[in-house]
């Protein structure tokens, strides 16, 4: 039986009431697949809850079972409503709107008393970064495996587009397969000085995900994602020259190898002033892969390496380290703070 995912859409929009609307997403066509996100406020409990469903499987007329549905804390639907109240004017159609690779995005912002909506094709554009911290809270909150199509909105704004376009998950049995079927045969030699002068700084294996920094002259932060039952794997590299360098040639061969090496130090940003727009853009810890008197270099959620001051505009230093195998930069944040008093 085909799928009609207007129809679906037409099911979904009767099931709703529209006064209960906060939020809604709609991903049609997107590299084949059609999603339906909302977010509702729930008058009588006071509390907001996501939905989410697959519009691809709706085969009947009442659609109850194919939701799914949880509670959305309320601080962070609000942040979602402050943004959207920052960005006001941003909320309009951006550029031809394909039927493939749609996405829609409509805020009814209770704030400012307004219905907000937006829509553009398969990546977040650049000038709409604001958006990116909306799809990642309503993203963190839906089924973890959705991370690709939110990985894949993001590509614009992190730079990934071309990396992410010939960067798809392959088929591949990361420790009975040849190494020789990805890379080529001058990536390989590079990639075995990298493995073999132990030019490792960090390899640390989190869930499925593999992540590394080789440090050359520069510094290269490698994650690579395999899936063991799907034998499926997934790799970037931060230097950007194409999928297949030496990089990842070198991280493959360790982690073939089940070579040791040293965890990466995580440290989070906490301010207790911080407002609430500073508090999102800093939710998550990062990998700290150095420090000096000023700065603290770290690598964002999206791979990106980047050099943040220690100390804030009062001359605070809010950084609190998580891990720290080493203890270098445990010490150094501890002489920074003891300093301070
Ligand atoms: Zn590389």
């Amino acid at each position: 039986m085909l799928i009609n995912v207007d129809k679906n859409l037409e099911k979904v929009n009767k099931f709703f009431k529209e006064r209960d609307l906060i939020l809604e997403i709609i991903l049609k066509n997107y590299e084949n697949y059609n999603f339906y996100i909302r977010i509702n406020y729930m008058e009588k409990e006071n509390f907001y809850k996501i939905f989410f469903i697959d519009l691809d499987t709706i085969f009947e007329d009442s659609i109850e079972k194919y939701i799914m549905s949880g509670p959305i804390l309320n601080y962070l639907v609000n942040k979602i409503l402050i943004i959207s109240c920052l960005y006001t004017n941003k909320f309009k159609k951006i550029g031809n709107i394909d039927e493939a690779n749609y996405v829609s995005l409509k805020i009814k912002n209770k704030f400012i008393k307004k219905e907000l909506s937006l829509s553009f094709n398969k990546y977040i554009p650049k000038e709409y970064n604001f958006l990116a911290d909306i799809f990642v809270f309503v993203f963190n909150e839906l089924p973890k495996k959705l991370d690709i199509f939110l990985f894949e909105l993001l590509a614009e704004l992190t730079n990934s587009v071309k990396k992410y376009e010939n960067n798809a998950r392959k088929n591949f049995d990361l420790f009975n397969d040849d190494l020789k079927l990805i890379f080529d045969e001058k990536t390989r030699e590079l990639g075995k000085i990298y493995y073999e002068k132990n030019w490792f700084k960090y390899l640390e294996k989190i869930g499925n995900n593999y992540y590394a920094l080789i440090a050359d002259e520069e510094n290269y932060f490698i994650e690579v994602d395999y899936d063991k039952e799907l034998k499926e794997l997934k790799m970037s590299c931060s230097c950007q020259t194409n999928e297949c360098c030496s990089h990842l040639y070198a991280v493959l061969l360790a982690i073939k190898n089940k070579k040791k090496y040293k965890k990466f130090c995580k440290v989070k940003y906490i301010d207790e002033t911080s407002t609430l727009i500073e508090d999102i853009l800093n939710f998550e810890f990062y990998f700290c892969i150095g420090i000096n008197d000023k700065d603290i270099k770290i690598v964002d959620t999206y791979g990106n390496i980047m050099e943040a001051p220690l100390k804030d505009y009062n001359g605070k230093c809010n950084w609190v380290v998580l891990e720290d195998e080493e203890g270098i930069i445990s010490k150094k944040i501890l002489a920074i703070k003891n300093d301070m008093i």
